[in-house]
């Protein structure tokens, strides 16, 4: 795992420079990874100071590290921030966007209402500004979820919040080029709360980023069907693996379309048997750099819209 080299290194004072680059897999286009000619902080640095100029230009993304539970950070080159899930307590990604500052989170996106992707999602609503909400619109009954739902319609009444369901389909423009497009799903819901999962594409010019949630084959049996005869639209550069590297998802025929050059799992100790070995063979013979938030720390990826680059090592 490339991610090893980079996370001794990030204890000294570097530039992302001496993070080895990840090669193309052989026969495979796209944009060229490479850790770039970015003169930044250091790691620790970058992580703890307010984001205001940190790889300034770039589309930065942070899988982070909240154990078994999902919530990844985005920052435009714009400066825009967006948040898909909240992780699974109401401390830990609150702390880290305060960190770094964070004030105002332009997107909330929370794929579906289980608790390890929308246990912060309170405490995030109540902290901060929060400029638009993404949710499934699949009816949970979890008191938890509720509460949520009841905060967030009482923030749009006061006409602080826009709440919207997610619909494949829809599509932002976030300016300074980054475009994001909701994959998944579509009207009438889905009938089981992984398959609702909100599935969130994010492009910067030849970079992309493909967020799946705990989305499941189902879902991406109905994702392919929609992209028909342009399966090359669902191509990315980075995947977050779906279901924290549950069999039932990362099917071949989703990852032969996809074509990640990297996967990011977002995962941590627990009894479900995630990642599942069958998963991490079948991300592997799709080509891609498998990393892991309980075994890399945060993963950081970064993005001029051309090259990109990755680090590890964060907690
Ligand atoms: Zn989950």
């Amino acid at each position: 795992m490339s991610g090893l080299a980079c996370a001794i290194l990030l204890g000294a004072t570097l530039f992302l420079a001496s993070c080895a680059p990840i090669s193309p897999p052989p026969g495979q286009n796209g944009a060229v990874g490479q850790a770039g000619d970015l003169a930044s902080p250091p790691f620790d640095t970058l992580f703890a100071a307010a984001a205001a100029d940190e790889l300034a230009g770039r589309l930065v993304i942070y899988f982070l590290d909240t154990g078994q539970s999902d919530a990844t950070y985005i920052r435009t080159p714009g400066g825009k921030v967006l948040l898909i899930d909240t992780g699974d307590d109401d401390k830990t990604v609150v702390g880290f966007l305060k960190a770094k500052g964070v004030s105002r989170i332009d997107i909330l996106v929370l794929t579906h209402p289980h608790a390890d992707h929308t246990g912060g999602a309170l405490a995030v609503l109540t902290e901060f500004d929060v400029g638009t909400l993404y949710h499934s619109g699949f009816a949970h009954t979890s008191e938890h979820y509720q509460l949520v739902l009841e905060k967030a319609l009482s923030l749009q009444q006061a006409g602080e919040l826009s709440v919207i369901e997610a619909r494949a389909g829809q599509t932002l423009d976030v300016g300074e080029g980054v475009t994001v497009t909701i994959l998944h799903p579509v009207e009438p819901l889905d009938t089981q709360v992984n398959e609702a999962s909100v599935v969130v594409r994010v492009a910067f010019g030849a970079f992309v980023a493909l967020f799946a949630g705990d989305a499941g084959v189902e879902s991406e049996r109905a994702i392919l069907a929609r992209a028909g005869g342009q399966l090359s639209s669902l191509a990315a550069t980075v995947l977050k693996v779906a279901h924290h590297g549950s069999s039932g998802a990362s099917s071949a025929e989703f990852l032969a379309a996809v074509s990640p050059r990297v996967a990011v799992i977002e995962v941590g100790p627990n009894d479900y048997g995630h990642p599942h070995a069958d998963t991490l063979d079948r991300l592997t013979a799709a080509g891609a750099t498998i990393f892991r938030t309980d075994s890399d720390g945060t993963v950081i990826v970064h993005s001029d819209g051309e090259g990109w680059g990755l680090l590890t090592g964060g907690d």
